[in-house]
């Protein structure tokens, strides 16, 4: 993993290897300035002195994870410095809030159930997003920030959307191509499977090998369009042959009338999904530095051709447009979003009712829950390791612990 490198005065330099950081220090010509991500800060050096090179990060953002990559741009290929993946917490705060909600919700049909319902009266700015979703937008842009006070990056990137709607809303690129394994043909396939569920549209099987299969078939003027392309097995293709959908299903005419529904929908579900991504996108543009975009489709193809595992970051090395990638075999760092505490100073019992009240003040004793501590019991027998003890243990035994 690259160690971050800053120069005398604070400022970015460009990552160096985990040697180079060694040797620095042992040498006393750095500081230790973080420890996760590890940064070191150079004591004779400044900016100006340096040569810098283009660095790109890379994010490719997902609902549970977000993968960031530090790039370095070289002729015709991307040579990987950093993988990070944030572990987003989405699913706690959508699950609090609904707990909120459930308890509000009791106590205004029951305490309060003599009290005339209010007139609606609440708006939501336009862009609104739920606070799950805006929390995947905030700790990913403020992690890009961090990143940037240790690197110098010159470019982001992100995968602003799953699919490209118009490569495949037009029939020019949509094709022939998908056949051959192009990348518009790749994207269409993506997204057939994704619309039809990654089973046969006639029979519903799935895990078997499907085929592109045209509604209409195309020897009776059916369109390459995304609206006429399903997915079958091969019998059923087979079996279908060039009838019209029509006599194919004639015993089954609501299984017709769901295909043909669907097959109409328009690309909206799809839209749907891409509104975290687009307001990702909105806000990175808010840097000021210019954010280079790819869809999933692209990473995915990207990925396989250069015969890459996957994993969050590693896709995010993959947004975009890559002919190679170099080095990048390396560790991963998670990040975990845990969260700064609560607004809410009322715990509640499972029912909704006040159980205690929070202090207002989170440092006790000069610590506070999350501190990392060292701890010297010269006596007893302790049965847990140190890192482990319980807080509030701690806080009461301040005289045998000192502050890292
Ligand atoms: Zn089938």
């Amino acid at each position: 993993m690259a160690v971050f490198v800053l120069d005398k005065a604070g400022k970015s330099l460009m990552p160096c290897s985990e040697k180079r950081a060694r040797l620095l220090l042992e040498r006393g010509r750095a500081r230790v300035h973080r420890l996760t991500p590890f940064v070191i800060r150079l004591v004779d050096r400044q900016r100006a002195d340096s040569a810098l090179q283009p660095l790109t990060l890379k994010t490719d953002p997902g609902s549970r994870y977000t993968g960031l990559a530090l790039v370095r741009q070289q002729v015709g290929r991307v040579s990987v410095l950093s993988l990070m993946e944030l572990v987003h917490r989405g699913a706690a705060i959508r699950k609090a809030l609904e707990q909120r909600a459930g308890f509000r919700r009791r106590r205004r049909s029951k305490n309060l159930r003599h009290r005339k319902p209010r007139f609606n009266n609440r708006t939501r700015r336009k862009g609104w997003l739920a606070p799950s979703l805006q929390h995947r937008i905030d700790t990913t842009l403020s992690w890009v920030r961090r990143i940037r006070r240790w690197a110098p990056i010159t470019e982001l990137a992100v995968e602003r959307v799953k699919f490209d709607m118009q490569a495949m809303q037009n029939p020019e690129i949509s094709g022939v191509e998908y056949q051959q394994g192009e990348l518009a043909g790749y994207e269409v396939r993506e997204y057939l499977l994704e619309k039809w569920g990654r089973c046969c549209a006639y029979c519903g099987t799935e895990n078997i090998p499907l085929e592109i299969e045209h509604i209409q078939a195309r020897s009776n003027g059916g369109s390459d369009r995304v609206s006429n392309l399903t997915l079958a097995c091969r019998p059923c293709n087979q079996r279908k042959g060039n009838q019209p959908v029509e006599v194919f299903l004639k015993g089954k005419p609501e299984l017709l009338a769901r295909i043909k529904a669907k097959a109409k929908a328009p690309l909206r579900d799809a839209a749907a999904v891409n509104a975290t991504r687009n307001a990702l996108f909105v806000a990175l543009l808010e840097t000021g530095l210019p954010v280079a975009t790819g869809t999933g489709a692209q990473t995915k193809y990207n990925r396989r051709s250069l015969n890459i595992p996957k994993t969050h970051a590693l896709d995010a090395v993959c947004v975009g447009e890559v002919e190679a990638v170099s080095s990048w075999q390396r560790p991963t760092l998670t990040i975990k979003a845990t969260g700064r505490g609560d607004y809410q100073r009322t715990r509640l019992t499972v029912q909704g009712f006040p159980r205690g009240y929070l202090t207002r003040q989170k440092r006790h004793f000069g610590f506070q829950t999350g501190d990392q501590v060292i701890a010297t019991v010269p006596s007893g027998k302790p049965a847990f390791t140190v890192a482990a003890w319980p807080f509030a243990k701690q806080a009461a035994s301040t005289s045998r612990l000192r502050a890292p």
